[in-house]
């Protein structure tokens, strides 16, 4: 039977461990398509235009912004972060399973629109650990490295609205858990209904 596309949406404070999650997930299931979002932020060491993120300038994500050009955006840490209408439409439309890593505020306005889409948050195991792990990481410093920790806090709060709630202590675990969530949210009431209304003589 061929079913549609899903929407997944993974959120959680900087440094909990998504993109680690993110990375993982998609070696063991090739078929899920991953959303690049627009940013103002700077690219990292190592990060490439068009496959990590599309990197504007502030004036060109305004414009995008302003012409309806995002599903959802939102301004984190500092900086602007957005996901196209266009790519979110063409992938779905190639009934693809789609993984949004985005923040709660964006997280919110994509329920809005979708509501069957599938929310997961990623907790650290505990607040010592998600410290380390931005500090390891090495990415940030300085003022950004705290508004980075400052806003966990606010983030950790609006996870009792999820869905599913992955705590990434051990990486492997974590990844098997959100693989067999992903596969999971293919078997809901609402996905499967509508493929089976005749058999069923559902209008
Ligand atoms: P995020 O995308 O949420 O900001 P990252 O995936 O960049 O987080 O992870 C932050 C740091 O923590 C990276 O150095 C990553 O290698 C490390 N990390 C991620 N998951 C784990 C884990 N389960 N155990 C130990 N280190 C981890
Ligand atoms: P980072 O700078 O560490 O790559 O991302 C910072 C935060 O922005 C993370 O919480 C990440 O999930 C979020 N983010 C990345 N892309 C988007 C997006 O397109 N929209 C929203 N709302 N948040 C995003």
């Amino acid at each position: 039977m061929q079913s549609s596309g899903q929407l997944f949406v993974l959120s959680g404070p900087s440094g909990v461990g998504k993109s680690s999650l993110r990375e993982n997930v998609r070696k063991k299931l090739p078929r899920l398509a991953y959303s690049i979002s627009h940013t103002t932020r700077p690219p990292r060491h190592g990060e490439r235009e068009g496959r990590d993120y599309h990197f504007v300038s502030e004036e060109t994500f305004l414009t995008m912004r302003q012409g309806g050009s995002f599903v959802e955006w939102a301004f984190v840490h500092g900086n602007y972060y957005g996901t196209s209408a266009d790519q979110l439409e063409l992938q779905r439309r190639r009934a693809e399973d789609v993984l949004l890593e985005i923040d709660v505020q964006g997280a919110r306005q994509v329920k809005m629109r979708f509501p069957h889409a599938c929310f997961i948050f990623v907790l650290p195991p505990d607040r010592e650990t998600l410290k380390e792990r931005l500090l390891k990481r090495g990415t940030e410093e300085g003022d950004d490295l705290e508004t980075r920790l400052e806003n966990a806090m606010g983030e950790l709060l609006e996870a009792s609205w999820y869905d599913y709630l992955v705590v990434n202590d051990d990486l492997d675990e974590a990844v098997e858990a959100l693989k067999t969530i992903i596969l999971a949210a293919h078997y809901q009431r609402e996905v499967v209904l509508p493929q089976v209304k005749d058999l069923l003589h559902l209008e």
